[in-house]
């Protein structure tokens, strides 16, 4: 399959709305539409960046008014001819169009086709890549904002930075081998120790931030345990804004294990709704409680809820024991009613954050949404002008990248040759350049010739 074959897919959402996009790219996107195309001018005629009104005809027959916009190469999404045609947002209609299109022998484009050629195509590297999809898949604000950021080539910026000092110390370490009157290697050591050391900072920093990043993107799994009615349900009811978990005062109800999304102020709490944990001989209730520990192992965080109305015993015993080394909050619930149960108390158990809630009145939520707020992100996620990394396969490589230059400074710590130690420079720099899906072969022949080679 050639990459210049032309390319034809229904770019926005297929309901029926206002209106709806259909992108054509490739070679013969003008001439192929121009072919169902009748406006004042024909396409082919056009200025490129204009917006051209016109009809779509086929078999003599309107299909549609349409817009229809002209972007041709290089200066396109794609970097290839691209036309977008504005047609009326009714579904039949949008397909029927693309339909047409692809009777003109034009191929439908395959998932995240025009974004695959736009990198390959070298208008965006592969992060920016990466973060269309993500743009496009983002459930919440603060994902959003990480990968408008990456589009913009935050991520990018940093990592070719990082690789261009990893490479300028390989290329000097090559030249002086191969070179020695004119390179001096005595006291490089020290020096590469700093550089190495600078670097380590700054990938640590970015897989740091990866923590909060895929977080955000892909939301905190969240467990709520307690014992039976305690208010589990109640409360996941209060965060859901809807009644999804059967709410009753029989011990025992929340037999299945219910999984919810939530958004608070932008956070996304994938919440698994457990039973009860307590000792238990029905067999239906047993299932539910195993998965609820083993729920417990997995989360990323649990909000534990205490019936504050009565008092503590070995259902809440055996679930701190649980949770202790997890981060989570205790909800004191059901502060409407007299509590026999104090904060001291809890905290005579467990070092944890107490918050007095009310899930009945919905008292006492904002404070459990500040505190997750805190827990998670200590405010950071308001900078959203930080570099954030929201990507695993980028975050793994980082750490990969940490792993190779923590090598470099044994090696300089044991006095260990210079060829030794560019391998894992070298193993460094390919790492980095995996993220922006930089080749590395001819980039050290370069570095070499524009830097070092100067007088020869
Ligand atoms: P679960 O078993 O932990 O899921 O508990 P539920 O959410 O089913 O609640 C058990 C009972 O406690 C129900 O009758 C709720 O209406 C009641 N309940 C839950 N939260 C509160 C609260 O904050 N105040 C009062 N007074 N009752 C509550």
């Amino acid at each position: 399959m050639s990459n210049n074959d032309t390319i034809a897919a229904i770019s926005t959402a297929l309901s029926n709305s206002g209106i709806s996009i259909i992108r054509v790219s490739g070679d013969d996107a003008i001439t192929s539409i121009d072919k169902i195309y009748k406006g004042k001018k024909k396409l082919v005629d056009v200025e490129s960046h204009t917006i051209n009104y016109g009809h779509i005809i086929y078999n003599q027959e309107i299909i549609d008014e349409v817009f229809v916009s002209v972007f041709r190469e290089p200066n396109s999404f794609t970097r290839e001819n691209v036309v977008e045609i504005n047609c009326h947002g009714g579904v039949l209609v949008t397909r029927r169009i693309l339909e047409i299109i692809i009777r003109n022998g034009i191929r439908i484009a395959e998932p995240g086709e025009f974004t695959k050629r736009a990198f390959l195509n070298g208008r965006i590297d592969l992060s920016q890549a990466e973060s269309v999809m993500d743009i496009i898949e983002s459930s919440n604000e603060y994902a959003l904002n990480a990968s408008i950021n990456q589009l913009n080539g935050s991520v990018s910026r940093e990592i070719v930075s990082l690789r261009e000092k990893i490479i300028y110390e390989i290329a000097y370490i090559e030249s002086a081998l191969d070179d020695p009157e004119h390179y001096d290697l005595n006291g490089y050591n020290d020096r590469l120790t700093n550089v190495v050391k600078e670097v380590i900072n700054r990938v640590d920093k970015l897989i740091k931030s990866s923590n909060n990043g895929i977080l955000l993107k892909n939301g905190i799994n969240t467990v709520i345990v307690g014992k039976p009615n305690a208010g589990k349900s109640s409360l996941l009811n209060i965060l859901a804004k809807k009644d999804k978990a059967i709410v009753t005062d029989i011990p025992g109800t929340t037999r299945d294990i219910i999984e919810e999304q939530v958004s608070i102020n932008g956070i996304v709490l994938n919440i698994i709704d457990t039973a009860g944990i307590r000792e238990t001989d029905n067999v239906v209730e047993k299932i539910g409680v195993d998965k609820s520990i083993s729920a417990i192992e997995e989360a990323d965080f649990i909000i534990y809820v205490v019936d504050s109305s009565i008092e503590l015993d070995n259902n809440d015993y055996s679930i701190i024991e649980k949770i202790k080394n997890k981060k989570h909050v205790c909800l004191l619930n059901k502060s409407d009613l007299t509590n026999v149960v104090s904060e001291d108390d809890i905290r005579n158990h467990i070092n944890s954050k107490v918050i007095s809630i009310s899930a009945k009145e919905g008292k006492g939520i904002n404070d459990l949404e500040n505190e997750i707020k805190d827990l998670f992100f200590n405010g950071e996620i308001e900078d959203n002008n930080e570099v954030v990394i929201t990507n695993i396969r980028h975050k793994d490589l980082l750490c990969k990248c940490d792993e190779s230059l923590k090598l470099v400074l044994d090696s300089l710590s044991q006095d260990m040759p210079e060829d030794f130690y560019s391998i894992d420079l070298m193993d460094a720099y390919k790492y980095l350049g995996l993220i922006i899906g930089q080749e590395i072969e001819d980039d050290l022949v370069e570095e070499i010739f524009s830097k070092f080679c100067m007088g020869k």
